[in-house]
């Protein structure tokens, strides 16, 4: 199955000039999510994760049904504020301006295995964010996982670790 037949490209979102990859017909595919989740899994596995950590928001949908397939826990990356309880925060820039991602404090024991997800690898700027995060915490992350790279914008070079991509973009 080609899973590019399932996600569609909505040009101008959400700005002008913009091509955004929608996921949603993936998801609402029964048949073409098992799939996507199945290769995910396959290619995930094989970094023996202890916890597998989705960024907010889109990164939720793939990161806890993997977490569930590969047996193993699932953490949450939010944005600012979004997490009860003491966390710890990693600030990032932007093109204009600055981002943070947060966790919560208690969510890695130290050494743990973390492979950070998200549903889309564009400049790289989110994941690196991610991986930067959970080190902060004590986690050992062995590599990233993303449904769509956006070899274009080769977010990849802002990765010391390999990013796992299901399907990709020129
Ligand atoms: P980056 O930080 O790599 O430049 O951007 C990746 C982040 O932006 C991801 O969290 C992703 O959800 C979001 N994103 C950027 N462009 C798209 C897109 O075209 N489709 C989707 N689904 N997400 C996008």
């Amino acid at each position: 199955m080609d899973l590019k037949d399932h996600i569609r490209g909505i040009p101008d979102f959400p700005k002008p000039g913009i091509l955004f990859y929608d996921i949603s017909t993936l998801l609402r595919e029964a048949d073409a999510w098992q799939v996507a989740m199945g290769r995910m899994a396959r290619a995930v596995r094989a970094y023996m994760p202890d916890l597998v950590a989705g960024m907010e928001s889109r990164g939720f949908l793939v990161a806890a049904p993997l977490a569930l397939k590969l047996g193993c826990g699932f953490i949450m990356i939010r944005k600012r504020g979004k997490l009860p309880g003491d966390t710890i925060g990693y600030n990032y820039a932007l093109e204009y301006g600055e981002d943070r991602v947060e966790i919560q404090a208690d969510a890695v024991q130290p050494g743990q295995r973390v492979v950070v997800v998200d549903d889309l690898l564009a400049t790289g700027g989110t994941m690196a964010a991610g991986i930067a995060l959970l080190r902060q915490v004590g986690a050992v992350v062995p590599a990233a996982a993303t449904l769509i790279e956006l070899a274009a914008l080769n977010g990849r070079a802002k990765l010391d670790v390999p990013c796992e991509a299901l399907v990709t973009y020129a």
